[in-house]
């Protein structure tokens, strides 16, 4: 993956991770990837495409892995994850008392599944977010 495509799937995500949606900048010690949401594994053609790449901090890189699906800890059925081309981050998740919350079976499996809640990475958010940062919702 050359540097032009990296460049333009950072600035798409306004240098936040995708699935976070906190910035490099509020997370200084941990570096930020290019991520294919569906894992070359997974996948025929393995060119690059930009509706395929998102940009994601280290710990949702590792965590999410070539996942496509997760259980729904609420309902134990097998669901989705969360993909930040297709799905609206805010029809999936909240922010509450530094806390993502998993609005459907998407958010709620994919905060599981990635670890959105570890005490670390609340964190790190309750600290951005009293220095005035804010969490990327649209
Ligand atoms: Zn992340």
């Amino acid at each position: 993956m050359n540097d032009t495509i990296r460049d333009l799937v950072r600035r798409r995500a306004d240098d936040r991770c995708e699935y976070l949606h906190i910035p490099q900048e509020a997370t200084p010690f941990i570096s930020f990837h290019i991520k294919h949401v569906i894992a070359k594994q997974h996948l025929e053609n393995d060119g690059v495409d930009l509706s395929g790449l998102a940009y994601a901090c280290d710990r949702c890189n590792a965590f999410k892995g070539p996942n496509l699906s997760s259980i729904d800890p609420n309902t134990g059925e097998k669901v989705d994850l969360y993909h930040p081309r297709t799905n609206v981050w805010s029809d999936h998740f909240a922010v509450s008392a530094g806390m993502i919350v998993g609005l459907t079976p998407i958010g709620r499996a994919t905060a599981r599944l990635l670890r959105m809640n570890d005490p670390r990475r609340v964190e790190l958010r309750l600290k951005w977010l009293e220095e005035g940062g804010n969490i990327w919702i649209y």
